[in-house]
């Protein structure tokens, strides 16, 4: 039937865009903030067309980032990856879009600044791996994961760019 044949057409488009659409979190670290970077780093997530939905400045507790890096713990720079992280306030963000978490690991760049390509944010602005300005999350589930431990559910903000039919046809 005609029903039918619609079905066929629009449910594979449906299903590819709920699946597609990811979150990321992405946080300026305290060295960041302290070299006056955040417009900075903020404007190259904004200009490239993600959306904005959770940011906040933030004295990071030892425990949260203790808990964030969970899975580096028994690495030997842990303690000092606390420190660095708890040093001062940092800026932390989610953002919302298809392809966004593996997109926004290449806007910021290699782990090691002296390997990441000119024009990532890593590659630009910073020189050594335990100063590396900036955080993004390396899956969809530890996109999730990571937005929930460091936002309340009232501090995320669903909506509607109007500049949306201009990103996407
Ligand atoms: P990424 O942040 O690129 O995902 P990792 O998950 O491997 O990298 O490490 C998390 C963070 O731990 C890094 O961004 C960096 O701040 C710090 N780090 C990683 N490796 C080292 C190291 N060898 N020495 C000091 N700090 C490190």
């Amino acid at each position: 039937s005609k029903k039918l044949h619609k079905t066929h057409i629009f449910l594979p488009h449906l299903v590819a865009a709920m699946v597609e659409v990811e979150e990321t979190y992405i946080m300026i670290k305290p060295d960041g903030v302290q070299r006056g970077l955040v417009g900075e780093i903020i404007s190259r997530f904004e200009k490239k067309g993600f959306k904005l939905t959770g940011l906040k400045l933030f004295q990071c507790p030892k425990e949260l980032a203790q808990e964030h890096y969970k899975d580096l713990q028994s690495k030997p720079f842990f303690p000092k990856l606390i420190d660095y992280i708890t040093s001062g306030p940092v800026v932390c963000m989610a953002w919302e879009g298809v392809g966004v978490v593996a997109s926004a690991r290449k806007l910021i760049g290699a782990t090691n600044p002296l390997n990441a390509e000119p024009g990532t944010i890593r590659g630009d602005l910073a020189v050594q791996t335990g100063r590396n300005v900036v955080h993004g999350s390396d899956s969809p589930e530890n996109g999730k994961r990571e937005i929930a431990l460091w936002f309340k559910e009232e501090e995320l903000c669903e909506w509607a760019p109007v500049q949306e039919p201009w990103l996407k046809e």
